[in-house]
């Protein structure tokens, strides 16, 4: 008798296991069958070099690894929002995702600039740390919290060029009501230092510089600026990265969209990103050096850097900027501390590894 309630209770234990099982499996099927269709808006135009590739890279990606389950139609800046309203527009959710820079929000968020790019702050690599591996990410998550938004790292350009300039900056005097497109930070410093700083999508940079709008721009570097043709609308060319040593990207995404995935689909928009934001700095490390040659060679630019004395001035004027702004807003000084932190133990450790490589290769 013990051996035949045994075997029953086996075989009940069992038809209940595969009940169980057929259950989990059917709800894991339906899961796996549900598609899901979202839009990406961005601040570049539509499949510009670099910036505008990187979504259309990222969406390609969650294509083929979700086997077509989530499908994303990347727009260009204009195309469904202008470049300017990408953060409102994920927000709302009339996009699910965005992609574009952290500067860009600095009237709405003062610290988000410090996600984007710091004036004579870290560089790309430094930055990649700070945030996957120095607590970065994390700050930068808890910032968007209330607007509904999650932010990761979407790209990096690395060390960007001073910018297009119509006349020579010998001195900071040729600053002086200098009407300029640059934003973030470096936009407040060029303001202090007593230049006219504008903020303008990339796509609205030519036509101002060519009607005299505009005396100056930065933009990013040789490679995207090869691309919007600034060589036929300024003369100097200053390589000096002060304002931006890197820039870093954004994805942007829809808290209320990402919860609505299924954790597989979640995971395969964390990684494809985490994918682009690392193919990115690859693809302006070699192209940008390529594309240097061919502005000077091809097209003859003359490039410039600022002299000793005007750098020292934007430092000195950086530091007050950054001391002042952390004072007066509490989630910049939390940001700032922590970027602050990792960067002087980075830099410490980076003179004696890569800058002193840096020195000594051949
Ligand atoms: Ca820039």
């Amino acid at each position: 008798m013990k051996a035949f309630s045994r075997i029953v209770l086996m075989a009940t234990s069992l038809l209940f296991i595969s009940a169980c099982g057929e259950k989990s499996e059917t709800s894991q099927a339906q899961v796996k069958q549900q598609k899901f269709k979202w839009k990406l808006v961005t601040s570049w135009p539509k499949n510009f070099p670099g910036l505008g590739i990187a979504p259309e890279k990222f969406a390609q990606h969650v294509n083929k690894m979700s086997n077509g389950r989530l499908t994303i139609e990347v727009f260009g800046a204009g195309q469904l929002v202008p470049g300017f309203e990408v953060f409102d527009s994920v927000a709302e959710g009339t996009a699910e995702m965005g992609h574009s820079g952290a500067y860009y929000w600095k009237g709405k968020i003062p610290a988000a600039s410090f996600f984007a790019a710091v004036p004579f702050g870290m560089n790309a690599v430094e930055t990649n740390a700070w945030l996957h591996y120095g607590g970065g990410l994390e700050l930068w998550q808890q910032l968007y919290k209330p607007f509904g938004i999650i932010p990761v790292a979407g790209g990096n350009s690395g060390a960007q060029f001073a910018g297009w300039f119509n006349k020579e900056i010998n001195s900071v005097e040729d600053l002086q009501g200098l009407k300029m497109r640059i934003g973030g930070i470096g936009g407040e410093v060029m303001s202090r230092a007593g230049a006219l700083p504008v903020n303008m999508p990339g796509g609205e940079i030519f036509p101002s510089l060519q009607s005299g709008a505009l005396d100056a721009s930065e933009w990013v570097g040789p490679y995207n600026d090869l691309a919007f043709g600034f060589y036929k609308a300024a003369k100097y060319y200053y390589s000096t990265a002060w304002q931006e040593p890197t820039a870093t990207l954004e994805f942007l995404i829809n808290e209320k969209a990402f919860n609505g995935l299924p954790s597989d689909l979640q995971e395969i928009v964390l990684v494809a990103a985490r994918a682009v934001n690392d193919d990115m700095l690859s693809e302006y490390t070699a192209r940008n050096s390529a594309a240097l040659k061919t502005l000077v060679e091809e097209h003859g630019v003359e490039v410039k850097t600022f002299p000793p004395q005007v750098i020292e001035v934007l430092k000195n004027t950086t530091k007050v900027v950054i001391e002042e702004m952390a004072a007066n807003d509490e989630q910049v000084n939390e940001v700032w501390t922590s970027y602050k932190r990792f960067y002087d133990s980075i830099k410490s450790y980076h003179e004696i590894s890569e800058q002193a490589y840096l020195q000594n290769r051949q």
